[in-house]
């Protein structure tokens, strides 16, 4: 496999659009699973109490398992809910139960309730040993609570873009929300990266929405698009990256790419 530069500090990226459907997981999922492959150490932070995260990565999520609901609830540490997937030994997830789905009332009433996760974040990284290189944390499709503490525990926006009608719709308020959290609670913050995904080039309206996302973001958009793909779709229910499931698929190899160019772009 092809190695890919190491970031000198992590990367922490927030993966959120509050579109549902839009490929957020599977973006997660999927490029996290190209840069432990390429060798870098990744943790993925499932921060969707549907847990699809937990689940493309084969890591175990029921009720019972230890989460990221008690990290952010119960200030469990890190340390204690981290798995490794089964794929790559530089991949770990922080899984996400269906209790996560009660987080987004608790929270309310919690101190620094905007903070929880980030404080455990910089807890676990700096008694890491080997470096993490990057975090990526899948939002609900939800402006709320937990993706608030997504946008304060991260440096990086990532917004997945589907190739559709109606694909910027909403965009402008993600857009004010980020830049809302950038002002009162994470100056560090910005939109570093925006991915095309299920694009068909077959059609008119994708090339019209990649020519208009590229317009309104020259530097953010990736020079990679995403293909719509059945082998992207099938994979998780192997629990698997399309990555491992296919690694020659257009999906796998697509991915591979846009991992590289985050790579090699590095952090602004
Ligand atoms: P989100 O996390 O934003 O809700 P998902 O990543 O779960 O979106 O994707 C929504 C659905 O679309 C899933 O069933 C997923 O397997 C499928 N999907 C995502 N990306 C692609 C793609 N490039 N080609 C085909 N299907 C895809
Ligand atoms: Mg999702």
């Amino acid at each position: 496999e092809e190695r890919l530069p190491l970031p000198a500090r992590t990367r922490i990226f927030t993966v959120a659009n509050q579109k549902g459907g839009v490929g957020k997981t599977t973006t997660t999922v999927n490029l996290a699973a190209a840069l432990a492959q390429s060798g870098a150490r990744v943790l993925v932070i499932d921060l969707d109490p549907q847990g699809n995260a937990s689940t493309a990565l084969g890591v175990e999520h029921r009720s019972e398992t230890p989460s990221v609901y008690d990290v952010i609830i119960n200030d469990v540490p890190i340390s204690e809910v981290v798995q490794t997937s089964p794929e790559f030994e530089g991949l770990a997830c922080i899984p996400a139960t269906i209790h996560l789905a009660g987080a987004e009332i608790e929270l309310v009433s919690l101190v620094a309730r905007e903070q929880r996760l980030r404080g455990a974040l910089d807890r676990f990284l700096a008694e890491q040993e080997q470096p993490y290189h990057y975090v990526f944390i899948d939002c609900p499709p939800s402006l709320g609570l937990l993706t608030i503490n997504a946008f304060v525990a991260a440096r990086e926006v990532l917004i997945p873009i589907q190739c559709e009608y109606y694909a910027l719709e909403g965009l402008s308020q993600l857009l004010s929300n980020i830049k809302l959290i950038e002002r009162h609670l994470n100056p560090d913050l910005a939109v570093s990266t925006i991915l095309l995904t299920m694009y068909d080039s077959r059609t008119n309206l994708a090339n019209q929405v990649v020519n208009e996302v590229r317009q309104h973001f020259p530097t953010e958009a990736l020079h990679t698009l995403i293909p719509r793909s059945v082998r992207i779709s099938e994979a998780p229910s192997y629990g698997q990256s399309v990555v491992s499931y296919d690694a020659n698929s257009p999906g796998a190899l697509s991915y591979r790419e846009a991992a590289s160019e985050i790579a090699r772009r590095g952090e602004k």
